[in-house]
This record gives C-alpha cells, structure tokens and sequence, in this order.
C-alpha cells in the first residue's frame, strides 16, 4: 500500500500546517470538523487519507479535489492537519516556546449571533501568538429564505439567493467587520480581499450544508503557503518536539500519551523528556500507535503500531513510567546525553510560562 508520508514527500520538505477551530459555544466548531472529516473520508484514495491521533489530515488532493478547482505550482504544502479538539482552553495550555502550536485557525463566529464572549476571547489568544487566521461566518443557511446548494463554493451558493436574501448576509457580514473592527483588526469578505496578510479574510460558510467550505479549505492553503513558508520548512526532519494532548489510561498499554508531533520526527525506541507535574521525565518510546483504519476497527486493539511518524501528525505514545506527565506540557526527543540537563531546563520554564498564562485568565 502507498504510504502518505511517501507520497507527499516528493512534492517538498514542507510539513503539513496544523489548524485550530476556535469560537463562541454551539456556534458549531464540531459541526465544521465533521464536515471536514466527512470530506477527507469521502472524497480521499484510500491511500491517502492518514489516520491520526486527535487530528484529521485532509491532503491537498482531498482540498482540490472538493474545490473543484486546481492549486498551481507555487503550493507546496501536503496539505492540512486540523486537531480535533475544539475550544481554547487546549490551545492556551498548548504552546512552545513563545508561540503556540497552531499554524493557522478559524475563528467560527455564527452570522446570526455575531460577537460572544468566548469569541472575543479567541481572538485576544490569536492576537497575543499572532496567529494568521480567517473568519467562518457560519450558520448563514440559517437566513431565512436560504436556499441551498449542498458543499457549492460560495460564490454559487449566493448566486440563487434572492436580493432580499444577499442583503441581510451582507448586513451581517459587515457587523463582523466591525468587531473586528473594534479589536484592531481589518477584514472583509475574502473575496473582497487583495492582501491577506494586512486584512483578515470571512468566509461565509454553513458547516451543515458545505457551502462556502470549499472556500475556506482554498483559503486556509493559500494562508498556509503564505505565512508559513519558512517555519514550516525548518520543520520537517530531526528530532521530534509534540504537544501532549492528553494523557490517557489504555486497557493493556498502561499510561499513554496522545501527542500532537508539530516538528522533526520520532521513532521507536527513542529517548525523550516528558513534561510532568514535578521534574521532567526522561524515558523511552515503547511504541508509536496510529488509529486503526475504520475497515478494521471491530477487532480487539484499536491501535496500529507504527516505527516512524513526522510531522506534522497525531501519534498515540506508549512509554514507561508515564503515570504523571502532564498535558499542555512538551515531549521532545534527546538526541544525546548530554542535552538532558539543559532540555529539562527549557521544560521547566516552559511549564512556569503555562502556569503564568492560565493562573491569569
Ligand atoms: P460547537 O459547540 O462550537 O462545537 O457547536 P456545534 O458544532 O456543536 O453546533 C451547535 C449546534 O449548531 C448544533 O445543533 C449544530 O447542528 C448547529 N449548527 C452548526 N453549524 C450549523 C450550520 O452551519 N447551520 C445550521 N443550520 N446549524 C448549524
């Protein structure tokens, strides 16, 4: 079977972006993951589509192919890794040094609600890590009168809608102008948008129907290729730096923890130092575990052992002494001895930082 790692690895050393959906409760982050799951399973080869530990990979293919449309040379990236946990609070306690662990994010904002409390707060996280991001004005399909045109581009979509219809999406579409307005930031419609990098882009989406979806995959791209270029190729190789996600108990494997590998690589057997509640802890990956494939999900062990994985990717980690690692902390690979020391260090302030941010909000 053809192995995704292999087959992106061609095209360039970039890694894939990670992506966070940030936003106001119920204003319908999981609904837009599910759409996008279901895309990725639907429209993806088999071969293509990797299964990850609390993250989809929706492979560029998979983006083209939904868009209808063809990216052109200069889009190197294999695709996009969006974590399946929605909601700040796991994207506060993620960070690494200085910055955070998404690439990229969607702030999901409801058209029909505008502005809530836990939105602005996503917004003043972005701000503080300087996140590029774009807004999903999502829900419109809630407009009455809307009609609906199951996963059209944007552009489509709002060609049946009725004057009436257009108008009161604009209305609301411009409200959201202006609170961004309000917490400094420019934005527009995208497609109103010449330069993404000084204004910030809305979507107008319906995570239900899929419509304006494609558009915010094709957006999340070009953001990607644009803002990340750099980062991104620093990380593709070398020793392997993750976000501890969760630390979770697995019937027969003991502690474990589901990592978010966001640069270089981890292999089996590999030394690494784990955050914990006291001093770091060094140990050995007993094993690298991926999602069983759907098809063979009946049998006892939900987990397929890997020897490699690179980022970016979802990985479950099997190693001992697990029991007091903390999630939000850093796994990180020690490449020699002699770096325990100083790594272990780094860990500690990281951790101190954490501490700091969350004790303050
Ligand atoms: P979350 O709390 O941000 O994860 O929000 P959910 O994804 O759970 O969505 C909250 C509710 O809004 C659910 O009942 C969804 O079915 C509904 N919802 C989400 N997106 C849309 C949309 O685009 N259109 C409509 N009509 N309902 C939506």
């Amino acid at each position: 079977s053809k192995k995704a790692g292999k087959a992106k690895g061609k095209q360039s050393n970039l890694r894939t972006p990670i992506v966070v959906v940030m936003g106001h409760v119920d204003h319908g982050k999981t609904t837009l993951l599910d759409k996008i799951r279901g895309t990725a399973v639907a429209k993806g080869e088999a071969g293509l589509i990797t299964q990850h530990i609390g993250a989809t990979e929706v492979p560029l293919d998979v983006v083209q192919d939904f868009c209808g449309s063809h990216f052109g040379k200069e889009i190197e990236i294999p695709g996009l890794l969006f974590i399946d946990t929605p909601g700040h609070h796991a994207f506060t306690s993620m960070r690494s040094r200085g910055g955070s662990l998404a690439d990229l994010a969607v702030l999901i904002v409801d058209v029909n609600e505008g502005f809530q409390p836990q939105t602005i707060e996503s917004l003043s996280i972005l701000k503080r890590f300087k996140t590029p991001f774009v807004v999903a004005a999502n829900k419109m399909d809630r407009i009455g009168g809307w009609h609906t045109t199951t996963n059209a581009p944007f552009a489509k979509s709002l060609k049946v809608q009725s004057e009436r219809v257009s108008e009161i999406l604009d209305t609301r579409l411009y409200e959201l102008v202006g609170e961004l307005y309000k917490y400094g930031f420019d934005a527009d419609r995208y497609d109103r948008i010449t330069d993404f990098t000084r204004t910030v882009g809305i979507v107008p989406i319906s995570a239900i129907t899929g419509e304006g979806v494609p558009d915010l995959l094709m957006i999340l791209v070009g953001l990607a290729q644009r803002f990340l270029k750099d980062n991104l190729q620093l990380t593709a190789t070398g020793p392997g730096v993750g976000t501890i996600l969760e630390v979770k108990e697995e019937k027969g494997l003991g502690t474990t923890l589901d990592v978010i590998l966001y640069n270089g690589e981890f292999f089996a057997g590999d030394t690494v130092i784990v955050g914990t509640s006291r001093e770091p802890l060094v140990t050995k990956i007993r094993a690298l575990l991926k999602p069983k494939p759907l098809a063979e999900i009946r049998s006892e062990e939900r987990f397929l052992p890997v020897k490699h994985v690179s980022a970016a990717s979802g990985v479950k980690v099997s190693a001992p002494k697990l029991d007091n690692a903390l999630a939000g902390s850093t796994i990180r690979v020690v490449s020699n001895p002699d770096e325990v020391e100083a790594l272990s260090l780094e860990l500690k302030s990281e951790l101190d930082a954490v501490r700091i941010d969350t004790e303050n909000e």
